[in-house]
């Protein structure tokens, strides 16, 4: 990031100031040493201790200073619109930065913290607040992807997309489906990784909850080569129309 946040730059003067305090402290000890030493032996005059404890006492009070100083760093509360959890700077920001709390990308725009938009997931259709930059979004509840171009709609889960197309693009789309992850489990976390840009954990999640529709509104060249990367890892993933697919009936355990 390149505009620190404040308990970045805390963090950094620490790293210098604290170098400063143990001198201080180191040459105050050996000072007040000399001066032990001046008493019990002729050949080391009293003053050189005197001084030395004083410069001690100087490069410490100097650290300290330094440390008391770091309350003074001005502070600036950006709320993050997600968890609403503070992220102090020295200023305030100007351009997009990641949460400390929960690590979403919080988009600036002339100093302001753009709102995040409202969008309802197309798989299960809870509403989930979506950074205006993302191109995509995983749903927190089913952890199903979202990509945000106009798409075919479809009938009951409408995406609300909040720019609303106009004009009805026609083009067939197809949606991948990991129905299985076979053995392979790392290979296909790092294949899975890689096609939704999405944390390791996240990825783990997903594999829990198969089978899922992945990526959707995929060109089908792509779609079948991301299906073909996945076979080869030992998965099972299948290639539907967009919106096309319904995965079998969950059955409930009770
Ligand atoms: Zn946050
Ligand atoms: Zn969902």
């Amino acid at each position: 990031m390149a505009q620190p946040t404040r308990a970045e730059v805390v963090e950094a003067e620490l790293q210098r100031i604290i170098p400063i305090l143990v001198v201080g402290v180191l040459v105050f000890l050996l000072g007040l040493f000399l001066v032990y030493l001046s008493t019990k032996a002729t050949w080391m005059p009293f003053p050189v201790g005197v001084i030395v404890t004083l410069v001690g006492l100087g490069i410490a009070g100097y650290g300290g200073w330094q440390y008391l100083q770091l309350n003074n760093l001005p502070s600036y509360r950006a709320v993050c619109p997600y968890c609403e959890r503070p992220t102090l700077f020295l200023a305030p920001p100007t351009e997009d930065y990641s949460c400390e709390h929960c690590h979403r990308v919080v988009a600036i725009e002339g100093g302001q913290v753009v709102p995040p938009m409202v969008l309802v997931c197309r798989h299960c259709g809870a509403p989930q607040k979506v950074s205006p930059r993302a191109k995509m979004f995983i749903c927190d509840q089913c952890n199903g992807q979202n990509d945000l171009k106009p798409a075919a709609p479809k009938p009951g889960v409408a995406a609300a997309v909040a720019a609303a197309p106009d004009e009805s693009i026609e083009y067939t789309t197809y949606d991948l489906v990991l129905v299985d992850a076979g053995h392979n489990v790392e290979e296909v976390l790092d294949i899975l990784g890689a096609l939704l840009a999405a944390p390791r954990d996240h990825c783990r999640g997903i594999l829990k909850d198969l089978p899922m529709v992945i990526l959707v509104d995929l060109p089908r060249r792509k779609a079948d080569s991301y299906r073909r990367m996945l076979r080869d890892a030992g998965a099972t993933a299948e290639v539907h129309p967009t919106g096309q697919y319904r995965p079998p009936a969950r059955q409930e355990r009770s």
